[in-house]
């Protein structure tokens, strides 16, 4: 199904393995793009990143950058000088504050909704919308977000898929609606997960949330658009929701997409403290979140345990390894701390929601674990006496 090293190694300073999935070498030599994540003598991008660079960074004249880009942007007769797509979970209270009371900035933000909200997920929306923000609540047809999420479960084990893909052109598009010209997200993704270079720049590359004209192959749960109306009765018109923006529309209105975390020191734990101090933000009910040991990050949405669950079956990489990979990396805890912490939740199954998720997706229990089963790759999964067990554990290295 992906293209994943055949040795698996993890990072030396924090727990990351190389198992995410990348171009094969194959097609690499084609295309000269870069896998997802690389290692160099042992160690992750991201660490590299953290030591080389990061930990360089004159926050001082970077925030000066903020300055200079929010007087650039701050306009006395526009509605809005600035979107910050988000949930109303610490990140975008985070950003959003600071654009609000210290740049004085006026702040639209965007939201684009889980069908199944979680009870503190929701709560926590209501709470951001009390900070003095508008707020556009964009929910997608129910029929067929919840077929194209059974899709994207059934063809790529990804049920968070179609969820990714309005997400990230859902901003854009409203910019363009209201003519706003500057979008601010939290974090860049490349900061934690590979993509070295891309945290050099402050802007996400376009092609992130663009198509290049109408001519553009579309795939939605690993469908095509084709065969999308014909055999599932999903119609252009009920994907217009999904689809990216024009690149050339964006850059004729000079739409700039940012991040928070180059001209801020990003730290979800930070952002956490500073949400639960500047508004009704709340961690999840009853402790921790399943698979992992946190308890303030993809809070929301009833489908996040199975996106983590379902990252754990492809790639041997558990919800625990990923915020553990942070905090080593912020300093929160040590690489030790973090062994014996993913060995206690990793792989954890995330039992909370799974009746309401089987029902969304319309499968039974039985073809959900078929599924699972089948795309467990065989050099990181074995079965002994009928049970699965992962082959490479971090926590049993050497
Ligand atoms: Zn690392």
């Amino acid at each position: 199904m992906h293209y994943l090293p055949k040795k698996v190694i993890f990072c030396k300073l924090c727990v990351q393995s190389n198992q995410r999935p990348g171009p094969s070498p194959e097609h690499l030599k084609k295309n000269k793009s870069v896998p997802t994540i690389g290692f160099k003598e042992g160690i992750c991008d991201a660490c590299r990143y953290y030591s080389e660079i990061k930990s360089k960074i004159n926050w001082k004249l970077r925030e000066k950058k903020l300055k200079k880009l929010c007087d650039k942007y701050r306009d006395k007769n526009a509605l809005y000088d600035v979107i910050v797509p988000g949930s109303g979970g610490k990140d975008s209270i985070y950003v959003s504050q600071l654009l609000k009371n210290k740049y004085k900035m006026k702040v639209l933000s965007v939201t684009w909704a889980p069908h199944l909200y979680t009870d503190i997920g929701w709560k926590n929306f209501q709470s951001w919308c009390k900070t003095g923000i508008d707020n556009i609540l964009v929910t997608p047809n129910y029929k067929v977000h919840s077929k194209l999420t059974s899709l994207a479960f059934k063809n790529l084990v990804n049920p968070f898929q179609p969820f990714i893909m309005g997400q990230k052109v859902c901003a854009p598009k409203i910019a363009l609606k209201y003519g706003v010209k500057l979008i601010f997200y939290g974090e860049n993704n490349s900061e934690a997960r590979g993509h070295y270079k891309e945290n050099l720049s402050p802007i996400m590359d376009i092609k992130h949330y663009t198509r290049k004209n109408n001519k553009t192959k579309l795939f939605y749960g690993g469908v095509s658009l084709k065969d999308l109306k014909n055999k599932h009765g999903i119609t252009n018109r009920d994907l217009e929701i999904y689809m990216p923006p024009l690149e050339q529309q964006i850059r004729k209105r000079g739409v700039e997409v940012h991040f928070m975390s180059y001209y801020k020191k990003w730290s979800p734990q930070e952002n956490y403290y500073f949400a639960k101090k500047n508004s009704g933000f709340q961690t999840n009910i009853g402790g921790r979140s399943e698979g992992t040991y946190s308890k303030f990050s993809s809070l929301d949405d009833k489908i996040d345990g199975q996106h983590y669950y379902t990252m754990f079956i492809k790639f041997g990489q558990g919800r625990a390894m990923n915020d553990a990979c942070r905090d080593i990396r912020d300093g929160f805890i040590s690489r030790d701390e973090a062994l014996l912490l993913m060995k206690k939740y990793d792989g954890e199954f995330p039992k909370k929601y799974f009746s309401e998720f089987l029902k969304y997706i319309d499968i039974d229990e039985e073809k959900y674990w078929k599924i699972i089963d089948k795309v467990r790759p065989k050099h990181l999964w074995g079965k002994k006496n009928g049970k699965w067990f992962l082959k490479h554990k971090v926590w049993q290295q050497k």
